[in-house]
């Protein structure tokens, strides 16, 4: 019946829950004992009003099981054990040296709980000095959702990480809630406007509305706009034309590994 069927669902979905930490946590055993692990840093890159490379961000994925599963599946998880702090230091590793190595600004992204945490601020000054990567070319990518939690403390991290040069971008605006007042308040020079105001923007005249106000907003703001999910020509020529500054997107440039991404540079 029904109820049985919803119980073995349930039972079904919490083993694989059980065994995705389980694997997660070998992960990180492997990362420090410094053996290779399934863990990979992929860029993404962003162009500039010419559409030449100005930047990338760093996504992770993970090869488990000969399968490359994507973030959406297993942060929330790494979140909820506060794998995510180990998680994320590894990424900045892989970060550092590329921001070092091509003197181009990188993206990093941060979740709620790794922000929060006692070390966070620490830690990124250790590691980027570790690589002598420059601190203002670090892009560190937060969601409005860390706005919600105790604002003096959030504010207070900002403001030491940006004195020293780091830059703060706010990803998926619009999304969540923002209390704009607020976010003025804090030392964030980059606001993302999410792929689903780019896409929706194309299909109905009150949403290209919406898309117009948020762009005017954020120059109102002086801050930087960052348009992602960019997956047509038209999308890019109406963006860049609206006086948005970087675009990110499929139409461009999809995720790749660290060394695929180096060589596009190249080319
Ligand atoms: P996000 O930060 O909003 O990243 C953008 C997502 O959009 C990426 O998905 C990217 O692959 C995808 N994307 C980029 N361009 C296009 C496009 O033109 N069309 C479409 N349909 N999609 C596009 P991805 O890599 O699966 O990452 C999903 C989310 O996982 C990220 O969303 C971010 O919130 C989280 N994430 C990824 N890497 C990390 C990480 O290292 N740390 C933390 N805490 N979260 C991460
Ligand atoms: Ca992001
Ligand atoms: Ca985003
Ligand atoms: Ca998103």
């Amino acid at each position: 019946d029904q109820v049985q069927q919803y119980r073995d669902k349930m039972i079904s979905s919490i083993q694989q829950d059980y065994r995705l930490e389980n694997a997660l946590r070998r992960e990180l055993a492997n990362i420090k004992t410094g053996k290779a692990s399934g863990f990979e840093c992929w860029l993404q890159s962003k162009v500039d009003d010419r559409y030449r490379i100005a930047g990338a961000e760093a996504l992770i994925r993970w090869r488990h099981d000969n399968e490359l599963i994507r973030p959406d599946h297993f942060i929330p998880v790494a979140e909820r054990l506060g794998l995510i702090i180990p998680i994320g230091e590894w990424m900045l590793r892989q970060v550092a040296p590329v921001i070092k190595a091509t003197g181009l600004p990188i993206a990093w992204n941060v979740s709620p709980k790794q922000f929060l945490h006692e070390q966070f601020a620490d830690t990124v000054l250790t590691v980027m000095r570790e690589y002598n990567a420059p601190l203002s070319l670090l892009f560190i990518e937060i969601t409005e959702n860390l706005l919600l939690h105790d604002h003096d403390k959030v504010r207070a991290i900002m403001h030491q990480l940006n004195s020293k040069g780091v830059n703060f971008s706010l990803d998926d605006f619009g999304t969540g809630y923002s209390n704009l007042r607020r976010l003025q308040l804090l030392p964030v020079s980059e606001l993302k406007i999410d792929r689903e105001f780019v896409q929706n923007a194309f299909e109905s005249h009150r949403d290209r509305n919406l898309l117009d106000s948020m762009i005017l907003m954020a120059r109102h703001m002086r801050l930087s706009i960052v348009a992602e999910g960019v997956e047509t020509q038209l999308q890019a020529d109406y963006l860049r034309d609206s006086g948005v500054d970087l675009l990110q997107g499929f139409h461009f440039h999809k995720p790749s590994p660290i060394p695929d991404w180096l060589q596009t540079l190249d080319n």
